[in-house]
């Protein structure tokens, strides 16, 4: 942890996404929050280990062999492992999708990207990974002032506002029930640069949907703003279920914008 935010905290050398340490901070603060999955992982190597102990000490040669058994197990390791997708299964499962996705006539599968942080599919963002390599560190975007409608560009830390955005979806996941909560929904604006009001700076979000600043919107945690429709764009094009309300398409959003920043990190459905 203490290499993290060292990394967050000192904007010259920033860029460090460190996930074990991220994710290993969340688990020590949320263990109560577990899911079954790291339960059953947790149990499972307790067993191992007690099984472990117990074939050792069966041992005839061994200097403890016949004594009682230990009065408790080892304690079981703290560190959260992201799921690795076997190899060759998940390329072959995102091909077959892709493959058949329907597009209306006259649309094309590719778009030029309208940022260097977006990829050239609807809807799509590069992995924080990639980000790296490409030496991009904030997220820019256009906002405008409700109360003096000055108009200017404003940006995020990558790291830090995803971090911000990850912590918050680790620690409240369970019970936003797959809906978007009340600071998703009408989310708090930033304070104007130039006038000074509070909660009066809105992003400037484009008639066109595939030009649309998805990871803006996402950093300044205000997704909030699109239109259901907007939205609905967005999980048309992530191939989600996109009939439900706002508070559920929001949500979706959300997680699977998170999802493809960093595809192993805990935001599945
Ligand atoms: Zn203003």
């Amino acid at each position: 942890m203490g290499k993290a935010s060292a990394s967050y905290s000192d904007s010259s050398s920033y860029f460090c996404w460190d996930k074990d340490a991220f994710y290993n901070s969340m688990l020590d603060l949320s263990l109560g929050s577990l899911t079954s999955y790291h339960i059953t992982l947790i149990n499972n190597t307790v067993t191992e280990l007690q099984s472990l102990h117990d074939s050792i000490l069966s041992c005839d040669h061994h200097p403890r062999a016949g004594l009682p058994l230990l009065a408790s197990p080892p304690a079981p390791p703290r560190r959260y492992q992201p799921r690795q997708p076997l190899p060759g299964v998940a390329t072959k499962q995102k091909k077959n999708k892709n493959s058949s996705f329907p597009l209306k006539k006259g649309k094309s599968e590719t778009i030029t990207p309208p940022y260097e942080w977006a990829t050239n599919r609807r809807a799509s963002v590069h992995s924080l990974d990639s980000l790296y390599f490409k030496n991009i560190h904030e997220i820019t975007g256009d906002v405008q002032c409700r109360r003096c409608e000055s108009k200017y560009e404003m940006g995020f830390n990558l790291v830090e506002s995803f971090t911000e955005v990850a912590k918050f979806i680790w620690e409240n996941k369970c019970e936003m029930a797959d809906r978007a909560p009340d600071v998703w929904m009408n989310p708090t604006l930033p304070t104007c640069r130039y006038c000074g009001q509070e909660n009066s700076v809105k992003p400037v979000i484009p008639r066109s949907k595939k030009a649309i600043n998805w990871l803006f919107l996402l950093l300044g945690q205000m997704l909030g703003c699109c239109t259901l429709d907007q939205l609905r764009y967005f999980c048309k094009y992530r191939r989600h279920h996109r009939t439900g309300a706002k508070d559920r398409v929001l949500y979706l959003t959300y997680l699977n914008l998170c999802k493809q920043l960093d595809p192993n990190g805990p935001f599945d459905r």
